[in-house]
């Protein structure tokens, strides 16, 4: 009998609604299928860390998301902080460059019973989560951007063979089980040496997988090409702003951004995130979707199954995945996607669907 410890993160806005969902939801699969346990220790993020500790990531959550198997991740409403915390880097990106979780990876699907705008389509975007035009704040600490004059800005991206290693190889490894195909998306046309940099890492990891076939594209010329043909794409790696830009845009063309998972990993911690914000207009109402926020901690299981060799894992993954489906196909569902549920209506019919196998 196998327990996880999951490190939650409410966060803001909705954060604490869509997550406390999906551990309700995540439990109630538990139970059915079998004999895995799951620990939630939930941990200040956010106003709550701000409140309680003074910090929106607080030492003491770093220090206990270290003992953790996995974490999930609500949003944060960072530009409604205090001036001086906005100083900071915000929580998600505090979070990434401490624990260096370079590869966000974010799948596009599209979902019987959700309109998409697009036709069919499965892809998965691997964003670079370091660097880019988002560098680290602290290692990069005066070198990102800032004021000549003060009519003038200037932006710096940072740009390293490392960081396009590693991401290209996480996208070449997930190509490896899937159609076997990686588009490259950059802009090595105008910026030439970071774009071309990471073009040309990503086209040499590419010839350590000779059995996958590559392309790429300029990020304008891409954003054009997803909307007319998104079934063709397959997996997708790009750099950090674009792939930020592009998996907001992927989500919305295959239904609604609030169904859009993520997770952002290294190859020793993993955290589930919802690729939407903490949508301050809806907070406290119970009508958002918690959906993107479950679909992500669905990856994260999936990834813990994987590390830990445990396919009891895979199983409750799959029963989650499949218990939110029946539920939107029977037309339960919260507002956004054209429905009247509540959050908690709807998440009550997602676990009753579990309750009887999906
Ligand atoms: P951030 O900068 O934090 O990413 P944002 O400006 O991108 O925030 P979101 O918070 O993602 O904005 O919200 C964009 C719109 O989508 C808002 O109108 C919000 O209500 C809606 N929205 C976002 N997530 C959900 C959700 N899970 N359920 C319902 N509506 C949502
Ligand atoms: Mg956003």
């Amino acid at each position: 009998m196998a327990t996880y410890q999951i490190g939650v993160l409410n966060g803001d806005g909705i954060g604490p609604e869509i997550v406390q969902a999906t551990v309700e939801v995540i439990a109630a699969a538990a139970e059915f299928a079998g004999t895995t346990t799951f620990d939630f220790v939930s941990l200040p993020m956010g106003w709550e860390g701000i409140e309680k500790h003074g910090e929106p990531i607080p030492a003491i959550t770093k220090e206990k998301l270290l003992e953790c198997h996995g974490w999930i991740m609500g949003p944060h409403d960072s530009s409604a902080y205090p001036p001086e915390q906005k100083e900071k880097r915000n929580p998600s990106g505090e979070l990434r460059h401490t624990f260096d979780l370079y590869a966000n990876i974010r799948p596009s699907k599209t979902m019987p019973g959700i309109k998409s705008v697009v036709g069919e389509a499965d892809l998965v975007i691997f964003r670079e989560n370091t660097e880019g035009f988002y560098p680290d704040r602290n290692m990069y600490a005066g070198l990102g951007e800032y004021m000549i004059t003060p009519d003038i800005a200037v932006v710096n991206g940072v740009f390293t063979r490392k960081a396009a290693e590693r991401i290209a190889h996480a996208a070449f490894r997930m190509a490896m089980q899937r159609k076997r195909k990686v588009t490259i998306v950059h802009k090595a046309n105008v910026i030439r040496l970071g774009y071309g940099l990471f073009l040309d890492t990503c086209r040499e990891v590419a010839r350590q997988y000779p059995e996958v076939q590559v392309d790429d594209y300029h990020i304008d010329a891409m954003a054009a090409h997803l909307v007319r043909r998104a079934k063709d794409f397959d997996v997708i790696v790009t750099t950090n702003m674009f792939g930020d830009i592009l998996s907001d845009l992927a989500g919305e063309l295959v239904g609604s951004l609030g169904l859009a998972p993520s997770i952002n990993t290294n190859d020793r911690q993993a955290m589930a995130q919802a690729a939407h914000g903490s949508a301050p207009d809806i907070a406290g109402k119970n009508i958002a979707n918690p959906v993107g926020e479950m679909l992500s901690m669905v990856m994260l299981l999936d990834w813990l199954a994987s590390r830990h060799q445990d396919q009891e894992l895979h199983r409750i993954a799959r029963l989650v995945e499949q218990s939110i489906m029946t539920t939107i196909e029977e037309g339960i569902c919260t507002r956004d996607l054209g429905g009247d549920a509540t959050t908690t209506e709807f998440t009550a019919a997602i676990i009753k669907r579990i309750g009887s196998g999906g």
